[in-house]
């Protein structure tokens, strides 16, 4: 290709009838956008010199006018746990990172799921206090080819084939900020990750949790809650001023939760912000308000990125969870090891250096 050719148009991302329409110019054969969808999900196929079972010509005939389309890893960063974190480059230079978690060992014999966290944007508009994504900024949507993509490329690097995995839509990015793409997402993951397997973690867009509430097949919903008192998650979640604590759990008391599924909330605790006894008991109070299921994930520190905030120890990491459990929540304690720090959005960690300077925080003031 020239520098003067229009860019070739990419194939993942389109539905079926919209991919036997894309290439309906190409072949009479109606069957071929089945076999190419299949070669470029289930096989994983990159490009189509692959897929040996089209007609030589039509491959030809493909190659000149579109592309897959699956993001070029640029790096990889691999931890002690199994966990590797790539970061990919998309068509248009913009980068964006998925991670890979391997199934936890001592469950991988009996059959445990390896984990994918993939983003959603390619940045964040929410400026959460505790994620260095927010830091960078708002950054574009992305598109739905791109979304599955990132999980189709670590799929191949990895070598696990359909429903061997979970997928989490826990990356960069507030998903329900980017509803159209991320629920075309959905649809076309489906052939590879049941929805049972599929999780979406919010910061709480309430109009986003209804509008997703509507689909027939729905992921598992986690929620970036952090604190129950108004004025503390404002503090925090500076999203909260616009979709409260009450309107979000207004919100989530109508979810139609499946027989024994529940809503994971996701707490990031601070070192002498939220980490209290008080912060705990008003956390219990709200929680027991819908079947649950607390994370609490003690932060990620970063002293370039999130300057201020600290970690909490894991004495009072553990009275915290202590107080949750004796009010009867269902509580886990995330400490995130290497990369599968992955339990919340914005929490990974150990970013490339980004192309601008960091945005100034929230407006985030100790207490
Ligand atoms: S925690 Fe999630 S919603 Fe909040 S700024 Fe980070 S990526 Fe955005």
């Amino acid at each position: 290709m020239s520098f003067s050719d229009p860019p070739k148009t990419p194939l993942l991302g389109l539905s079926l009838p919209e991919l036997a329409q894309a290439i309906a110019p190409l072949t009479r054969e109606r069957f071929r956008a089945a076999q190419l969808t299949r070669w470029m999900t289930e096989r994983r196929a990159a490009g189509f010199d692959a897929m040996t079972d089209l007609p030589v010509a039509l491959r030809a005939a493909l190659d000149e006018r579109f592309v897959v389309g699956l993001p070029e890893v640029e790096a990889r960063t691999p931890a002690e746990d199994g966990a590797e974190k790539l970061l990919f480059r998309l068509a248009d230079g913009v980068k964006v990172e998925a991670v890979y978690i391997p199934a936890p060992r001592k469950r991988a014999s009996a059959g445990e799921r390896v984990t994918v966290c993939v983003s959603s944007q390619a940045g964040c508009a929410v400026n959460c206090a505790f994620c260095v994504t927010g830091r960078i900024g708002a950054g574009r949507n992305l598109t739905a080819g791109e979304i599955l993509g990132q999980y189709l490329v670590v799929a191949r690097e990895k070598g696990f084939g359909p429903r061997a995995a979970n997928v989490v839509f826990m990356g960069m990015g507030e998903p329900l900020l980017n509803l159209p793409n991320v629920s075309r997402a959905l649809d076309l993951l489906e052939v590879e990750v049941s929805p049972r397997r599929t999780t979406l973690s919010t910061a709480g867009v309430v109009p986003g949790i209804r509008e997703l509430a509507k689909r027939e097949r729905r992921p598992n919903l986690a929620v970036s809650l952090t604190a129950a008192d108004e004025e503390l998650r404002t503090r925090l979640m500076p999203i909260n001023a616009r979709w409260s604590v009450a309107e979000l759990l207004e919100a989530l008391a109508e979810w139609p939760l499946e027989p024994g599924r529940r809503i994971t909330f996701e707490v990031v605790l601070v070192a002498g912000v939220n980490d209290t006894p008080e912060a705990a008991r008003a956390l219990a109070r709200l929680v027991k308000r819908v079947p649950s299921k607390v994370n609490l994930i003690p932060l990620n520190e970063s002293a370039e990125w999130l300057p201020g905030l600290t970690r909490p120890s894991a004495e009072r990491v553990d009275a915290f969870g202590r107080l949750l459990a004796a009010s009867g929540v269902d509580v886990t304690v995330r400490w995130s090891k290497g990369l599968g720090a992955a339990a919340a959005c914005g929490q990974l960690k150990g970013r490339e250096a980004p192309a601008r300077a960091p945005r100034p925080p929230a407006p985030f003031v100790r207490s």
